[in-house]
């Protein structure tokens, strides 16, 4: 159930469905297990700032549409604010500060020096034609850019946009400052000061993630059946890398429906229909199946890479996989986690499981700014050792607090940040 969906909420369910409220929940828990002080605990849940943006677009009919557009600095203490910016219908303000915080601890699960950022247009980018979506594109660039930069907040795709986008961001940036500035934002083509892995980094950093989970709870890929949610940048990468790795891959989505096969999925062939036809429909080697269900699929590893919201405390019980490997961002509720945790089922949260992204736009911002690019080898070992590191530090924190992966993930990112506001100061 996402946030925008039509089907009316109760209150209960607004307030379970709402990103920021399970965000915050997430970091009181942590918050309570570090003693931290009052006043730091709000300056930590405040954003630090929030930019709304109202975007006129010429359309291709000759007609000007206005679009609204968001972008959220949650903190910065500890390097320039990272984030995506994601084009969807049902973008909202909670959403977008939801995932801008989410983007703080990650980057400090990771230990990349970088704050929290995000952004978000209200669009459909299915209805738009390239030449509306570049307008719009640096519409909202010129209107956000007085917070942007290399040292200030640096941008990243995120659900409907690419490297293309990237490219329009960086372009229009550099005709306003007048010199090209690569380092403006990351997941760009390589040819612009893109680094190479960068398209693959979150997907890898989710079988990474899989990988050590595995290890820990004692199963092995060739005896792991994997349920995917979702074959976009994540979720089709993290499911082809996995396929690689000899998991048996035996569901995969896209928003449309999914396709099954208990003996696995061909990954790469429906990846290649996917290129060709852009939605999974008319595959053929598969049965074909509705969404609604598709979680609750008797399997061993569920890796939901769509969007946020899709495991919730109607679905939590149903449930059947041991562990939950979490490509997108806030894909399960707070109360979800709590049922689940119960239940015994593992939670690599997606803090950690989907940081691969943000860890190699990291390494794409160091090398924009060194003006020197490293092979694809070196990019994807420096992942490999982040990950591993993260991982097992989240685990560690996890036995001593005796606590789920994700209040232990939340533990570990909020006491570094805290540790440089104790050690900065509060400018209050
Ligand atoms: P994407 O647009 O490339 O892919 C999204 C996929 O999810 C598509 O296949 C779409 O059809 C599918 N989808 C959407 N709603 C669905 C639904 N209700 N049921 C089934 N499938 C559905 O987006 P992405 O970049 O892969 O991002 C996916 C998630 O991962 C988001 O939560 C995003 O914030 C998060 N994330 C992305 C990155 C990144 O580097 N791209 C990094 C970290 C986190």
């Amino acid at each position: 159930m996402s946030t925008g969906s039509s089907v009316a909420l109760t209150d209960a369910q607004r307030e379970e469905y709402n990103p920021f409220l399970s965000m915050q929940k997430g970091f009181n828990t942590a918050a309570d297990y570090l003693g931290l002080d009052e006043g730091l605990r709000e300056v930590l849940r405040s954003p630090d700032r929030e930019l709304t943006v109202y975007l006129p677009v010429m359309m291709d009919d000759g007609g000007v549409r206005v679009f609204t557009g968001y972008r959220v600095q949650h903190n910065f203490s500890r390097g320039p604010c990272k984030g995506g910016i994601r084009f969807a219908p049902d973008v909202n303000i909670d959403e977008v500060r939801a995932l801008s915080a989410w983007m703080t601890w990650k980057c400090s699960v990771v230990d990349v020096p970088f704050g929290g950022g995000k952004g978000g247009v209200i669009c459909d980018p299915r209805e738009m034609s390239a030449g509306e979506l570049e307008r719009l594109t640096r519409r909202y660039t010129a209107s956000i850019m007085d917070i942007l930069g290399p040292d200030r907040d640096v941008p990243a795709p995120d659900m409907n946009t690419n490297e293309q986008t990237m490219a329009w961001i960086m372009d229009t940036y550099s005709m306003h400052v007048r010199n090209t500035t690569t380092a403006i934002v990351t997941g760009k083509p390589l040819a612009i000061g893109g680094s190479r892995g960068r398209t693959e980094a979150t997907g890898r950093g989710v079988m990474i993630s899989c990988r050590e989970a595995m290890k820990k709870i004692g199963l092995r890929p060739e005896d792991t059946r994997v349920v995917v949610q979702g074959s976009g940048n994540v979720g089709g990468i993290g499911a082809l890398l996995l396929y690689r790795e000899g998991y048996k891959i035996i569901s995969l989505s896209d928003m449309y429906g999914s396709v099954y096969r208990e003996e696995g999925l061909d990954v790469p062939a429906v990846l290649a229909h996917l290129r060709e036809h852009r939605r999974l429909e008319g595959y053929t080697d598969a049965e074909h199946r509705p969404n609604a269900g598709q979680l609750e699929v008797d399997c061993d590893l569920l890796v939901p890479a769509a969007t946020e919201n899709q495991i919730t405390s109607e679905n939590a019980d149903r449930i059947k996989a041991k562990l939950i490997v979490e490509g997108a961002n806030g894909p399960t509720t707070a109360k979800a986690s709590e049922i689940l945790h119960q239940r015994g089922v593992v939670i690599v949260p997606d803090i950690l499981a989907n940081a691969g992204g943000v860890t190699v736009s990291y390494f794409e911002w160091v090398q924009d700014r060194m003006g020197y690019f490293w092979t694809e080898e070196v990019v994807n070992s420096r992942l490999e050792q982040v990950m591993v590191k993260a991982f097992n530090e989240v685990y560690s924190t996890a036995e001593k607090y005796k606590v789920s992966l994700r209040t232990a993930a939340y533990i570990l990112s909020i006491e570094r940040v805290a540790s440089v506001y104790h050690l900065r100061g509060i400018f209050a």
